[in-house]
């Protein structure tokens, strides 16, 4: 907030001239000065947070304020504050990429890998949540983009920028082609070249961010356009149901993978985690670590005998089983081969 100025005169060339009979109002110095006469939460928000807030969306999604000078941040901004503040806080962290990945886990020390469970090939990041390869993961986002397809059409929006945004949403979520929405009659002139604008501004800001919800203003110019020469009904806040379905896409797209790993219940979930547990003991068993001698050999206990065991106590075993792993690693290679230990030195 601008200092307030309890006598007359301003605090500097920007700041407005403060009257005795006016020293309880609030300015604000953010975007220009000015005095705060209505929606004082908003007033602080932007005063005290606004630039942060840009900068760090510029450097998070290589959005320059060129950039986002045309995306339509009404629209998203209308969907936002649409949102209980729980869904709120929900949507704002997939849409920042604010999701335990198990390569983010396994950096915090809460997983054991960073491998995608999904496709076990690759390190799971943020980014490849959303074009997995293996084959369930492409089959999920396959349905959502259709169910986020088909709420377009349900908005009234044009067949030829369906079509395009169902070229390049496939393109970026790694989808093998799509055979509904063919464009089979001429597009108007006027509407197409809204279309090739918005096509082209949505590139510079790109596809990914348009999942994220920052869209091109130039989609609601296009659908205008388009609704200008027709009598079709028109969807009032258009750009508003835009940012909500695409959102809404990328965040199903995370939940998707959650649902695979967790199961959508806690009964699947119990039985997941068992049986991924139960993997990694198999795993062990097959290729036994070397450990030192001062730990209890793996094949001590029968593999039968082990999985008769609890959930709980099998993770607390794997635990043990890492932590012994890096003990005998290290007691096995610090001592140069032919020295003594203290041990057999003394005796
Ligand atoms: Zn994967």
């Amino acid at each position: 907030m601008a200092q307030l100025e309890w006598s007359n005169g301003a605090l500097s060339d920007f700041e407005p001239e403060v009257l005795p009979s006016e020293k309880w109002a609030l300015y604000s110095s953010f975007p220009t000065s000015h005095k705060i006469t209505e929606s004082l939460d908003t007033g602080f928000a932007y005063a005290m947070g606004y630039k942060a807030l840009i900068s760090f969306i510029e450097e998070k999604h290589s959005l320059s304020a060129k950039k986002l000078d045309k995306v339509n941040l009404f629209a998203l901004s209308a969907y936002l504050l649409s949102l209980s503040p729980f869904r709120r806080a929900s949507i704002v962290k997939t849409m920042h990429d604010w999701i335990p990945t198990y390569s983010y886990l396994c950096r915090q020390g809460r997983h054991y890998s960073p491998i995608c469970p999904r496709c076990l090939l690759e390190t799971e990041t943020p980014n490849h949540v959303r074009i997995c390869s293996a084959p369930a993961a492409i089959h999920g986002r396959k349905l959502l983009l259709d169910q986020y397809l088909a709420s377009l059409v349900s908005l009234g929006t044009p067949i030829y920028i369906i079509a395009t945004f169902k070229l390049k949403l496939s393109s970026t979520l790694g989808i093998p082609f799509l055979h509904k929405y063919k464009v089979t009659t001429p597009i108007p002139l006027p509407s197409y070249k809204t279309l090739i604008l918005a096509i082209c501004h949505q590139n510079i800001v790109g596809w990914s961010n348009f999942l994220r919800g920052y869209i091109s203003s130039f989609w609601e110019v296009a659908y205008n356009t388009a609704h200008s020469s027709t009598m079709e009904k028109k969807c009032s806040n258009w750009a508003v149901q835009l940012v909500l379905a695409s959102s809404e896409l990328y965040h199903k797209i995370w939940k998707d993978r959650n649902q695979f790993i967790h199961g959508s219940n806690r009964q699947e979930a119990r039985a997941k985690l068992r049986e991924h547990i139960l993997s990694q003991v198999h795993s062990i068993y097959k290729h036994p670590p070397k450990l030192h001698k001062r730990f209890p050999r793996v094949l001590s206990v029968p593999l039968h005998d082990r999985l008769k065991r609890s959930t709980l106590n099998l993770q607390c075993w794997l635990s043990r089983i890492d932590h012994q792993i890096s003990v005998s690693h290290f007691l096995l290679k610090s001592r140069p081969s032919g020295q003594l230990s203290l041990l057999q030195a003394a005796y």
